[in-house]
């Protein structure tokens, strides 16, 4: 099943040629735009921030964007698109198998989860998962009897869901053996007419995914069952979603820690002020204080991710000391003064 082709430059408004941190100021007005905690239209604001946190991480990452580059600049946005051969997907882990018990290639189209298609299967972790191939145990027929495979994918999830908790719904596309022929693509000596000979039909499951509060990157939350079906009887296999921290326009994120980088006025750092922060749950004021040094970490407790044992991991703020570009005539005579009259030596 081929895919639409994604042309991340065009999401992000950005040229091929575009800096590292072009690239990362174009993503951060955008996700300011669009974030769906303060976009007016949700509904159409949340596919569009999801679009462009899924062009940037893979544009926001030399590797990734190197990887994509090499499929050409020719691609237009929307052309069916499947990956060169011998393409590598990332964080498959070593790669899968690829091939299902006839030799017939696995591809599972996901919705809903944050991804598309095009993502999965050029960066994503979609794909068979590791633990399918074991057997049911068992004696006599039941020797048979075979696990279904399990399922992987990535989610994206928003650092606002991360703290909250959520419940999403994502559809899993998948061939299954087709009903009407039982598979064989055969029926009384005809082509089957149901699935024209190929005795396979797609077949999408939509399942509610409860995202719970705390979770971290690279966390994958398992749907018991919600795999593959068994083969003569046996278990159905698992979902495996892989959890994927959407990235905010204010904050990163280090373990449960949030990091954010908080502008001072050259005054603000020497004599200290009260700043108000943003916060996942609003803003804070926080005291700088008096000689505060460029890059200096101001820690807010207990303002960070949620931790699974109930705890909390901190904001932490990171100071950067701006220095005005212009400055007017009656200021440059007060720096001016300053300039005499202080005895700080930066180099002393
Ligand atoms: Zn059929």
């Amino acid at each position: 099943m081929p895919v639409k082709y994604k042309d991340y430059y065009e999401i992000l408004g950005v040229q091929r040629t575009a800096s590292d941190s072009d690239i990362k100021k174009a993503f951060r007005k955008l996700a300011r735009e669009y974030h769906p905690d303060v976009a007016k239209n949700k509904k159409q604001a949340e596919e569009k921030f999801k679009e462009i946190n899924e062009a940037y991480e893979v544009l926001g990452d030399p590797a990734k964007r190197k990887k994509y580059d090499e499929l050409g600049a020719n691609w237009s946005s929307g052309a069916e698109f499947r990956p060169p051969p011998g393409w590598e997907s990332f964080g498959r882990g070593g790669g899968f198998p690829g091939r299902g018990h006839r030799g017939e290639e696995y591809e599972f189209h996901f919705g809903g989860t944050g991804f598309s298609d095009f993502f999965e299967q050029l960066f994503g972790s979609r794909g068979r998962g590791a633990g399918g191939f074991g057997r049911a145990g068992g004696m006599g027929a039941e020797d048979l009897a075979e696990r279904g495979a399990d399922i992987e994918g990535d989610i994206m999830v928003t650092l606002e869901e991360a703290m909250r908790g959520s419940v999403r719904s994502v559809s899993v596309r998948h061939a299954v053996p087709c009903e009407h022929c039982g598979g064989t693509g055969q029926r009384a000596r005809h082509v089957c007419n149901v699935c024209g000979g190929t005795g396979q039909m797609a077949k999408t499951d939509t399942y509610q995914v409860k995202i719970p509060a705390g979770v971290t990157e690279g966390q994958r939350l398992r749907l018991a069952g919600r795999g593959e079906a068994g083969m003569a009887g046996g278990a159905a296999g698992d979902l495996y979603l892989r959890v994927r921290f959407a990235r905010h326009p204010d904050f990163e994120v280090q373990d449960h820690n949030l990091i954010y980088e908080a502008e001072l006025a050259p005054w603000e750092a020497v004599l200290g002020a009260n700043i108000s922060v943003p916060t996942l749950n609003g803003r804070v004021n926080i005291k700088i204080p008096a000689g505060t040094q460029n890059g200096q970490k101001l820690r807010v407790r207990g303002r960070g991710l949620p931790e699974r044992n109930g705890g909390s991991g901190d904001l932490i703020v990171e100071t950067r000391v701006e220095v005005p570009g212009k400055i007017g005539e009656s200021e440059r005579k007060l720096w001016e003064q300053l300039a005499k009259e202080s005895h700080f030596n930066p180099r002393g």
